[in-house]
């Protein structure tokens, strides 16, 4: 212990892209801010998620119009504030007939759940139950400037190539896709840490860090394995308040920090998997639009593309109560999902060889259940007070990547009420330190071609590495070039040059192979991803010291087989 203590106000645990968003709304009002992880940044739910940005078209049946109305009003802010991360996609909704499920959408609307489990059957949502609902969306998006739906004859050319025999008809709709959340949240605290420079409010960052709580308030952070800083000891912090973020963990973090808070369980999580398909007559039957369509069991099945080649696959609702950590997709459910994938695409129907790799999360949802069936359990957040703590403590319940931005708003406007603070900005109209669409990102784009053409690379070379830098950073892309060596060597098959991995060291607070791959440089998705590029990845962390070289083999290994028996995913 070196007996630091760090004078700071507010305290936020979970670095996922809630207690990102939040920690960034709080700096905008001038408070200083310390964000705690046990883990890594978004290595809970938030990279787990199927990454849409979406007004949550199904929420409609169970009436949620005003958590549907905010999270539209997010989609269109999020795709104006950071244009490099989340992009909009349209969807094509399949439709079985054009009377089914319209007795059962009302049934549900009048909360009568087992009259609309009764009206079901198996035939899914037909046209007029579909096109009034999308209709609803419409209105709900009124004045965003979005396109509104149409329903169409579906087989059409050009249109993803469902099962003609099925679905005669298709409703088309815009929503959006961010497919990196794990890149967003960072990019949250990358600006989290500038307002503090602008403001002079101080801002931390604790990954791998574990917290405890002494009864005069103070709390006392020890360094977990893979932490780099504190490693001199642990860290004393005199928080003001703290905010519990950890999602699906909210329990389980107030029951170590809070052991004698009598709050009842806070937290129902459901758990969810995704399948990583390689399976290009499946990625050309998609076009260039998501699917949105329905299992043989009712539930929602979106079939999405993934990059240029891949497709994403999600999702099952599970309820689920172990740790979160351990969450792991099972061979049922890739079967599951195959199945769904086949029923929509029977032309282009996905095999078990065809998954690149899977994933699972934990849904945070409330623990009060509606009726007992996930799938109806509100998404809407909540921001819960504990009585009992030695100093004043929430915990956020729910929430969804769409609302981060909303949800971190209206949290923040009511803690810093409890405390006596005024609200002095928001995050409404601030961009992502990235953001840049169209002619920015050309000029970017550009930018970094010349930078790494300059350190010798051939013009084929600088493209591709212009393209994947600008893909990850956005408008920073040409900063991380600043590290570039000479003849700017590659990661073998990625298109990305070592000074990416020296610029997440530096600048993304990464401190493990881990953290490069699967959360910073996205290298664990990239379906090209050999063990030598792994390696590469490796050597270049022993030279920023993040690793040693003595055991870095079994680091490797460590980590190819952590993709193996977690992800299902093969790179040997
Ligand atoms: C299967 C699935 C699909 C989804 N799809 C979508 C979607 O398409 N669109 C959408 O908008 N939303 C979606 N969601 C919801 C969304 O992903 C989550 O609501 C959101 O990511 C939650 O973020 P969070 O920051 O609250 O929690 P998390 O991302 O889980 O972060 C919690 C953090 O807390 C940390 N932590 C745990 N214990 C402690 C502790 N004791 N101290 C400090 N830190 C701790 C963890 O390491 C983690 O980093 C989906 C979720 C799932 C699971």
């Amino acid at each position: 212990m070196n007996g630091r203590i760090a004078e700071t106000t507010i305290v936020v645990f979970g670095a996922g892209i809630n207690g990102a968003a939040l920690a960034r709304e709080l700096l905008l009002s001038g408070v200083s801010v310390a964000v705690v992880d046990t883990a890594d940044i978004a290595s809970g739910a938030t990279a787990w998620s199927t990454r849409l940005v979406h007004g949550g078209l199904r929420y409609l049946e169970y009436g949620e119009f005003g958590l549907v109305r905010e999270s539209l009003r997010e989609r269109g802010r999020l795709v104006r504030l950071a244009p490099h991360l989340v992009r909009p996609l349209e969807f094509y909704l399949p439709v079985a007939g054009r009377l089914g499920g319209l007795v059962a959408a009302a049934a549900r609307l009048m909360g009568l759940e087992s009259l609309a489990r009764a009206c079901s059957g198996h035939r899914g949502r037909g046209g007029w139950a579909i096109a009034t609902g999308l209709a609803l969306y419409d209105l709900l998006a009124a004045g965003s400037g979005w396109p509104r739906h149409r329903m169409v004859r579906a087989g059409r050319p050009g249109q993803p190539a469902v099962d003609p025999s099925r679905y005669p008809l298709a409703g088309i709709y815009s929503d959006a896709q961010m497919l990196f959340p794990e890149r967003f949240t960072v990019e949250l605290l990358v600006d989290a840490r500038r307002i503090a420079q602008e403001t002079g409010a101080r801002f931390s960052l604790f990954t791998h860090h574990a917290a405890s709580l002494g009864p005069d308030g103070r709390l006392r952070l020890e360094p977990l394995a893979g932490a780099r800083d504190g490693a001199g000891g642990g860290i004393e912090l005199q928080p003001a308040a703290i905010i519990n973020a950890t999602g699906a963990w909210v329990d389980r973090t107030l029951a170590s920090v809070l052991p004698a808070d009598p709050t009842p369980p806070l937290i129902g999580g459901t758990k969810g998997s995704h399948l990583i398909l390689r399976a290009p007559a499946l990625r050309s039957a998609l076009g260039a639009y998501g699917v949105y369509a329905e299992a043989a069991d009712g539930r929602p099945v979106f079939v999405l593309p993934f990059g240029e080649r891949l497709v994403l696959v999600g999702t099952t609702d599970i309820p689920f109560t172990g740790d979160p950590a351990a969450a792991h997709a099972d061979e049922e459910e890739i079967d599951y999902l195959l199945r769904a994938v086949a029923r929509i695409f029977p032309a282009a129907a996905a095999r078990r060889e065809d998954v690149a790799q899977h994933y699972c999360g934990v849904r945070p949802l409330p623990a009060a259940r509606a009726d007992g069936r996930t799938a109806a359990i509100t998404r809407r957040h909540l921001l819960v007070r504990q009585r009992e703590a030695p100093l004043p403590c929430w915990s956020i319940v729910g929430g969804k990547l769409t609302t981060c931005r909303s949800l971190a708003e209206s949290a923040a406007r009511e803690v810093l009420g409890a405390l006596g603070v005024s609200v002095r900005g928001t995050s409404r109209d601030r961009p992502l330190p990235g953001a840049c669409e169209g002619p920015s990102r050309a000029a970017a784009e550009k930018l970094v071609e010349t930078r790494v053409a300059a350190a010798g690379a051939s013009a084929d070379t600088a493209r591709v590495v212009a393209h994947r830098l600008v893909d990850l950073f956005g408008a920073r892309g040409p900063e991380v070039c600043a590290a570039l060596e000479p003849q700017a060597p590659l990661i073998a098959d990625t298109g990305l040059p070592a000074a990416a991995v020296r610029w997440c060291v530096r600048e993304e607070w990464a401190a493990s192979l881990e953290d490069v791959m699967e959360r910073r440089l996205m290298l664990s998705f990239d379906e090209r991803l050999t063990r030598q590029a792994v390696e590469e990845v490796a050597r270049v962390l022993v030279q920023e010291g993040v690793l040693q070289q003595y055991g870095l083999e079994a680091e490797v290994d460590g980590f190819v087989r952590h993709l193996r028996d977690r992800y299902g995913k093969d790179v040997t």
